[in-house]
């Protein structure tokens, strides 16, 4: 209370329990006499890379004209679902005018690059194999910035759609730019004027209407069009984006995609972001590391280098990576390894401050009378819907007083999946397991969150602990 009394006479009201943002904390810092220094992750890593040497972002600064050479866009395709995303990514697959020649991209590695006739010169230009903001929401909440331009899907026959919107508010948010392909205009009740017409409302003003957005009418599925789209990609680059990297130094870039391969082992789609990649590397990414055994391409080719902007698929590394985790080529494989291992006990250490954030049914008294939590959140699974409802009912019957309120914010029957983790480390709830268990991989995720979660087969014992929590009573579990 004390501190929400400092806020106050700082001219700022706060309750308790609410978070602050960095500027009240820096000025709460200096009334009491401190330096507060926020440490992001993004920083944390950059000093983690410091120590071996490596400041990817003085490396970058310190290019010059001449170490620049010109490379690929790279491009998502967004919109809404049904929209016709995978189809065009289909489309442009085939209409890439060396691959016509030579039998098609083959493989599905998580990203491609296909190359168009443009103004009189083969330009390349690289697709994010993953259709949908997920992914690219994914990869930027890891700091990675993959994409220079995003294709906006449309379909002509629907309209503007909520995920068009969330789609495209992404995109904007990044200062990612956009251009636009109404597709289905194949179909009858096609109208692409309409979809010009609505997107101007979010600042999306074609061309013809004197904007600066390009639309392009597609038929995915007829191929209509293609080329066009490719056009508009190139222009649109051309005419706002610095699309220049050094090749000629140890490859920097991000991971896309990446699985176990039961031949194989780890396999890792790495997009090169500056540098060349070889054969032979000491590379890390993320927490993964290992040396490049091999890479292939999408056309299922071995190659032996990658250039700026290509995507290829890695094997050599030692674990999998997670998309949107950046790699790099290390000095060799110690160093590697080492940033690895580093990295790794910086994500323990993080989750583990992570966890003290969350509720348990041990902590709960005292955050109850420090008056740091006013609403106990409960998530309820069962083997069967009359165990899950007799539970609810009981747990809502308990005497709490009038310090806390219980809620029920989800109740089921099944396993406890990682749907209910992400649930509880949302709401900050405590789960409660009737006659189930956790689903593979849950009991993982909810320890990583920090998320209490409790079994029971007796309903009087689950009702017991809830109780003795709100009590303060409960005996700590070992
Ligand atoms: P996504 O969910 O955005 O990836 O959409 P899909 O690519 O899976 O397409 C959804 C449906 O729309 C599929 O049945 C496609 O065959 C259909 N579709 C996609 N593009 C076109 C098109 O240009 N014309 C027509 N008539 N149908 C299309």
């Amino acid at each position: 209370a004390s501190l929400v009394t400092v806020l106050f006479h700082l001219g700022e009201m706060a309750t308790a329990t609410q978070s602050l943002d960095e500027d009240t904390f820096a000025a709460l810092g200096a009334e009491l006499g401190y330096r507060i220094e926020i440490v992001s992750p993004e920083d944390e890593d950059k000093e983690l890379l410091e120590d071996f040497g490596l400041d990817l972002e003085a490396e970058l600064a310190a290019e010059t004209d001449d170490d620049l050479e010109a490379r690929p866009p790279v491009v998502t395709v967004m919109g809404h679902v049904d929209h016709g995303k995978t189809r065009l990514l289909d489309a442009i697959r085939k209409a890439d005018v060396v691959s016509g020649e030579a039998g098609g991209i083959t493989q599905h590695i998580g990203a491609y690059q296909v190359r168009r006739e443009h103004e009189g010169t083969t330009r390349a230009i690289t697709f994010i194999d993953t259709p949908g903001h997920e992914a690219f929401t994914a990869m930027r909440a890891r700091g990675a910035r993959v994409t220079d331009v995003a294709i906006l899907v449309v379909a002509a026959d629907d309209g503007v759609m909520p995920q068009t919107i969330e789609a495209l508010n992404h995109a904007q948010a990044a200062n990612v730019p956009i251009v636009v392909a109404v597709n289905k205009i194949d179909k009858e009740g096609a109208n692409p004027g309409k979809i010009r017409q609505q997107l101007t409302e979010y600042n999306l003003v074609a061309e013809e209407y004197g904007g600066e957005t390009i639309f392009v009418d597609v038929s995915a599925t007829k191929g209509l069009n293609i080329q066009e789209l490719l056009d508009a990609v190139l222009l649109t680059a051309d005419a706002g984006l610095d699309l220049r990297a050094n090749p000629n130094k140890d490859a920097r870039g991000v991971a896309v995609e990446a699985h176990l391969d039961r031949g194989r082992g780890p396999v890792a789609t790495v997009l090169v972001q500056s540098g060349t990649l070889r054969v032979g590397d000491a590379i890390v990414a993320g927490t993964a590391y290992g040396r490049v055994r091999a890479m292939f391409n999408e056309y299922d080719e071995l190659v032996e280098e990658a250039l700026p902007a290509r995507p290829v698929m890695v094997i050599g590394l030692t674990s999998v990576p997670r998309a949107g985790d950046s790699f790099l080529v290390a000095d060799d494989d110690r160093t590697a390894r080492q940033i690895a291992e580093k990295r790794e006990a910086a994500d323990r250490a993080a989750s583990l401050a992570k966890r003290r954030k969350r509720i348990s049914l041990e902590d709960l008294t005292k955050a109850i009378e420090e008056g740091k939590v006013d609403t106990l959140n409960l998530i309820i699974k069962g083997d069967v819907s009359g165990a899950v409802e007799a539970l609810e009912d009981a747990l809502l019957a308990i005497d709490v007083g009038d310090s806390v309120d219980l809620r029920v914010i989800h109740r089921g029957v099944g396993a406890v999946t990682q749907n209910d983790v992400n649930l509880a480390t949302v709401d900050n709830a405590i789960i409660i397991g009737f006659n189930v268990r956790p689903a593979e991989r849950v009991q993982e995720l909810a320890d990583r969150e920090g998320v209490d979660m409790r079994f029971y087969s007796v309903i009087y014992r689950a009702l017991e602990d809830v109780e003795a929590a709100l009590k303060g009573m409960l005996k700590p579990e070992y």
